[in-house]
C-alpha cells in the first residue's frame, strides 16, 4: 500500500483522475510510482477511451486500428514500466515503410540515420528521378531549418512553396499528413507536420520504425497500468462516469462521490472535458480553448474472410474513392483473415450507411486483392470525434489551469504533437509531474 504523502497544505495529498484513457492511465502511473494515493475515475467498462479494445459477438476488436512509431518515446517507457519483467511488449517493430498498392513503395534500408531516409528516398518505387530527389530537396531544407517554420501556415502550402511534385505529395507527404494530423493538407498545420518529420526522421534510426500491436489497445498500455497503480496502492474504478468536479476549501470533490481529493486531473477526451470543470469564472480561459475545438472522424472498417487469406503487408495502402490504409489482423495479432481498413478525416465516407461503406470497401480490396474472396461478415466502428482538427496556429490549453492543482491531460492539450497516443501519454506524465510538484 502507498504511503500517504502530506500535500503542501498539510493534509493527506490524495490525486483523483479523471478518465482512463492513455492520458489518464500515463498520469495515475507516474503518480502511483511516485508513492502518492491515486484513483481513477473512468466511465467506461473497459479501459482505453479511443484505443480501447471492444468486443463484439463474432470477435475482439479495437476500436480504431493504431499504428505507433518508434519515436513515440514517452509511451514505450511507460510500457516498459508497467509490463511484467520479461512479459512482450506487444508490439510487432517494422522498418520505415510505405506501400500505396500498387503504385508506390518506399523501404527504409538498415543503414544508420539519416542514410536510411536517404536511400528510402533515393530507391522509392513508382516515382521519378526528379520526384525524388524534390522529396529530398524538401527533406534537406527542413533539416537545415531545424523543422521550424517562421509563420505556420496549411501543409499544402509548405509543399507547394517548396516545389514538391504531385506525386510525391501523391504517395509520400499527403498520406503522410492525414494519418498523423487526421486532417487534410489544405487544411493542416505545417509546423506540426514539421515537428512529426523531425522526430520519426531526424534523429535516431529507430525512430522511424512502425510499430504494430500484436495485442489489443486495452491491454497494450492502459490494463497493464491499471494493474501497476494498483499494486502501488492506487486505485481504479471502471464503469464510473463521474458527472462533474465540485471545488472545496481543502480540493475536489467528485459529484458523484463523498470522497475528497486534493488534487484532480481531468483527463477525458476534449468535447467532454469543458462540462466536468468546476464552474468557477477562473476556468473560462480555459472552456473558451476547448469550446473553439473542431474535430475530424476517424472510421475503422473491419472484414473477415477465410482464415487461409494474407495481404502481401500487414499494413499498406491502397489507391481508392474510400480505402486509406489496410491492416492484416492475421499477420499482427493471430486473427487470420481478418483485415482491417482505416479512413482518416472527413469525406464521402461519411455519407453512407455502415453496410454500404463496409461492401464499397470489401468491393476496393477485391479489386486490388482478387484472392481475398468474399467477406463472410463486417463491422464498421465510426469515431466521429476522433481527433481534434490539427490546424495551423491552434491554440490548446496547457496542463496546469488557473486553478490551483486542476489539470488537465489529453492529446488535445497544448504540444507540438497532433492527437496522438503519444501525445496522450506526455500529456498525461506532465499532468502527473505538476501534482507531484504540488503536492
Ligand atoms: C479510430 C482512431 C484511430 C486512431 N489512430 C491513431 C494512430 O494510428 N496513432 C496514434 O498515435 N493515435 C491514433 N489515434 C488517436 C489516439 O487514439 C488518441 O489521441 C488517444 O487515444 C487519446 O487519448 P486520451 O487519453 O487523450 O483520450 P481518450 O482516449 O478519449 O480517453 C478519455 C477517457 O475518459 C473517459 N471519460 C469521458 N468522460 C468521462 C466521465 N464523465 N467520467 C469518467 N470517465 C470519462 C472516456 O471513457 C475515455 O476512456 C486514433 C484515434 C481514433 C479514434
Amino acid at each position: 500500500m502507498a504511503e500517504r504523502v502530506n500535500g503542501a497544505s498539510g493534509h493527506s495529498a490524495h490525486v483523483a483522475i479523471v478518465g482512463g484513457g492513455y492520458a489518464g492511465m500515463a498520469a495515475a502511473t507516474e503518480i502511483a510510482r511516485a508513492g502518492l494515493p491515486v484513483t481513477v475515475f473512468e466511465a467506461a467498462r473497459v479501459l482505453g477511451g479511443r484505443a480501447r479494445r471492444v468486443e463484439t459477438d463474432a470477435a475482439r476488436l479495437d476500436n480504431g486500428l493504431h499504428i505507433l512509431l518508434g519515436a513515440y518515446r514517452e509511451t514505450l517507457r511507460l510500457i516498459d514500466i508497467v509490463r511484467k519483467p520479461g512479459e512482450a511488449a506487444g508490439l510487432l517493430r517494422l522498418p520505415l515503410q510505405l506501400t500505396i498498392h500498387p503504385a508506390f513503395r518506399l523501404h527504409a534500408p538498415r543503414l544508420l540515420a539519416p542514410l536510411h531516409l536517404l536511400g528510402a528516398l533515393l530507391c522509392a518505387k513508382g516515382l521519378r528521378l526528379r520526384e525524388r530527389i524534390a522529396a529530398l530537396r524538401f527533406m534537406a531544407w527542413a533539416q537545415r531549418n531545424a523543422f521550424r517554420l517562421t509563420a505556420d501556415t496549411t501543409v499544402a502550402t509548405l509543399l507547394g512553396a517548396h516545389g514538391q511534385p504531385h506525386a510525391v505529395s501523391r504517395y509520400l507527404w499527403n498520406p503522410l499528413c492525414v494519418s498523423a494530423l487526421n486532417t487534410p493538407p489544405e487544411e493542416a498545420s505545417a509546423q506540426v507536420f514539421l515537428n512529426v518529420l523531425r522526430d520519426s526522421f531526424s534523429g535516431k534510426r529507430e525512430d522511424s520504425d512502425l510499430l504494430l500491436p500484436t495485442l489489443d489497445f486495452s491491454a497494450l498500455f492502459p490494463e497493464r497500468a491499471a494493474r501497476y497503480v494498483e499494486a502501488h496502492g492506487g486505485h481504479v474504478r471502471t464503469g464510473l462516469p463521474v458527472d462533474g468536479l465540485r471545488r472545496t476549501e481543502k480540493g475536489f470533490e467528485i459529484a458523484s462521490s463523498t470522497e475528497r481529493y486534493t488534487h484532480a486531473i481531468v483527463a477525458v477526451s476534449p468535447h467532454r472535458a469543458a462540462a466536468l470543470l468546476p464552474p468557477q469564472a477562473e476556468l473560462a480561459p480555459v472552456v473558451q480553448l476547448i469550446d473553439a475545438l473542431t474535430y475530424r472522424p476517424i472510421y475503422s472498417v473491419y472484414l473477415q474472410y477465410d482464415s487461409a487469406v494474407r495481404l502481401p503487408f500487414a499494413m499498406g495502402g491502397i489507391e481508392a474513392r474510400y480505402t486509406q490504409w489496410v491492416f492484416d489482423r492475421g499477420q499482427l495479432c493471430g486473427q487470420r483473415g481478418m483485415i482491417g481498413v482505416v479512413i482518416s478525416s472527413s469525406g464521402a465516407h461519411q455519407g453512407l450507411s455502415h453496410d454500404d461503406l463496409a461492401r464499397a470497401v470489401g468491393a476496393e480490396l477485391a479489386g486490388n486483392f482478387p484472392e481475398l474472396g468474399k467477406a463472410h461478415w463486417h463491422q464498421v466502428i465510426a469515431e466521429k470525434r476522433a481527433t481534434f482538427s490539427c490546424t495551423p496556429k491552434l491554440a490548446r490549453p496547457a496542463n496546469s489551469t488557473p486553478m490551483e492543482r486542476l489539470y488537465l491531460a489529453g492529446d488535445y492539450t497544448a504540444s507540438d504533437y497532433p492527437a496522438t497516443i503519444e501525445s496522450a501519454v506526455r500529456s498525461g506524465v506532465s499532468a502527473a509531474r505538476l501534482v507531484l510538484q504540488h503536492a
